[in-house]
């Protein structure tokens, strides 16, 4: 059956010392408290990985993810890092598909799928974003929007490549907004999003298939959102940059 996991995204937040130091923090709580999720990530900026990696080494259920990469394997890309550069650090995730890189950097459904495509080669778990706009929404087309996603993004992949694949419901609307989605309202899009899934491959991948809910989740409302039926954990932004915050919605799963 499926895992539970609870992801921070730090974004392009926190210099060196205080991602390290907010690092060392989580994982000496989750060592010291009884987790409930069964798979704590931490994506920080690249900066921090390769120490965080070296952290994480030393705990068994916090591990680290990256927040991009590129997708070329190699060559002259200046300023971009590669798949196999972040998997030589202990990095196991990496958010793809998230909507400040397709709104603000223009990463397009095409693009995201290459992506998803060296991840996956270099056994990277892609940690894959889908949302709908506030205006997608209120249109209502934002079954539509995610299907699409889904499709252009992700349905080009085998069984066995999609089943390595973590999903995160994050519609954009609720991100940074302190507007959450109702759990009803994220559960109609989680169970709409495991539906599509299991008629493009089957029951078993769908139910196999983790599916996070991110946008303004804290320590409040974490609880109601996790117990819905298909929402299996979070992606955490501005909640995952305050220890006890992140460690509270973990500890959810207790
Ligand atoms: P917030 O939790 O800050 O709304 O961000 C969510 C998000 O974008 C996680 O990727």
């Amino acid at each position: 059956m499926r895992k539970n996991i609870v992801a921070g995204n730090w974004k392009m937040n926190l210099n060196y010392e205080e991602g390290v130091s907010l690092f060392s923090e989580i994982v000496n709580m989750v060592k010291d408290e009884v987790i409930g999720a069964q798979e704590v990530v931490v994506c920080s900026p690249a900066i921090h990985l390769s120490s965080l990696g070296k952290l994480a080494s030393m705990s068994s259920n916090v591990t680290i993810g990256a927040q991009n990469i590129h997708q070329a394997e190699s060559g002259a890309y200046t300023g971009e890092i590669s798949a196999s550069q972040v998997k030589s650090i202990g990095v196991s995730h990496v958010i793809l598909g998230h909507s400040e890189r397709r709104a603000y950097f223009g990463e397009t459904d095409e693009l995201l799928a290459e992506k998803v495509n060296v991840a996956l080669k270099h056994n990277l778990v892609p940690i894959f974003c889908i949302g709908e706009t506030k205006e997608e929404r209120e249109s209502d087309r934002f079954f539509d929007v995610i299907k699409a996603q889904l499709e252009k993004g992700l349905f080009h992949l085998s069984n066995q490549e999609f089943a390595k694949v973590v999903l995160a419901y994050e519609p954009v609307w609720a991100i940074g907004t302190g507007l959450t989605a109702s759990p009803e309202q994220a559960q109609e899009v989680h169970a709409f999003i495991r539906e599509t899934v299991a008629n493009q491959y089957n029951q078993e991948i769908a139910d196999n298939t983790t599916i996070l809910y991110g946008g303004s989740c804290n320590p409040s409302n974490a609880g109601t959102l996790f117990s819905q039926a298909d929402i299996d954990g979070g992606l955490i932004g501005g909640a995952s940059l305050k220890s006890r915050d992140f460690l509270e919605i973990v500890k959810v799963f207790n």
